[in-house]
């Protein structure tokens, strides 16, 4: 049982390092710029496991407290293991705390007071010495203002990043983030996000990370200047369906 998933997360795994370097090529960009994280979700502390043992090294969750208790198991499990994980859902403030302690970077920091949050929660974690980097801050913009989604849109992302910078000991601003919208093309989305991209990074050159692509639209992303693709059903197969 526990074989056959290994070598489905294995199949699932090359497939998508396959896509990845597929589209890096036809979009004439160096191989092995984009960062595959790998989204575990919903999926066990032991799946990550075998994730870890196929060489896996960037996990991307998206909910708190699961996220946090399957890590702890999971370091528990693979002491000797350096990964890291990347928090791409959405945060509620009062878990900003909890994310704080695990999260190398948040793709999906989408409001002043998510920095705020995020800030206050990090430096009070560095004091308790449960971490001692700064966080990663991804701004995630929103392409149709549509709140459900969530993001910035692109006239807040200055302000939002701005505010970043009062925390330089415990946030630093990688970059921008985005999720492509539903009833918008993707090669249109990514085109719309690339050029919002590249009007921020002019005034930001630091933050060039552009987290940016999913199983179903990687190949847009990548197309146009992704650094990261966040890939979850393609790798560890369809979510289970959780009661709510
Ligand atoms: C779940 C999730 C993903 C992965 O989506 P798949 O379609 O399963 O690849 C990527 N980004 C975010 C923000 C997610 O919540």
């Amino acid at each position: 049982m526990s074989e056959d998933r290994r070598s489905q997360l294995a199949a699932g795994l090359s497939g998508a390092r396959e896509r990845v370097a597929a589209a890096e090529a036809v979009a004439g960009r160096t191989a092995g710029e984009t960062t595959l994280l790998v989204v575990t979700k919903f999926f066990p502390a032991v799946d990550v496991e075998h994730l870890l043992d196929l060489g896996v090294r960037e996990i991307g969750e998206s909910r708190e407290p699961e996220a946090g208790r399957k890590l702890a198991q999971v370091r528990a499990d693979r002491p000797d293991v350096d990964f890291a994980a990347d928090m791409i859902g959405r945060v509620q403030r009062k878990k900003a705390r909890s994310v704080a302690r695990w999260a190398r970077r948040v793709h999906s920091v989408d409001s002043i007071e998510l920095v705020d949050a995020l800030g206050g929660a990090v430096e009070r974690c560095v004091a308790d010495g449960e971490r001692e980097e700064p966080l990663g801050v991804l701004l995630q913009m929103s392409l149709d203002g549509d709140p459900e989604r969530g993001g910035l849109v692109e006239a807040d992302l200055a302000a939002a990043a701005d505010r970043v910078d009062e925390y330089a000991q415990s946030l630093r601003l990688d970059g921008l983030m985005v999720i492509a919208p539903l009833g918008i093309e993707p090669e249109q989305a990514m085109a719309q996000a690339a050029a919002i991209r590249e009007r921020f990074v002019a005034a930001r050159p630091e933050a060039r990370e552009f987290s940016a692509g999913m199983s179903g639209d990687l190949e847009h992303a990548i197309a146009h200047g992704s650094t990261c693709v966040r890939v979850g059903t393609a790798i560890m197969g369809p979510r289970p369906i959780l009661s709510p």
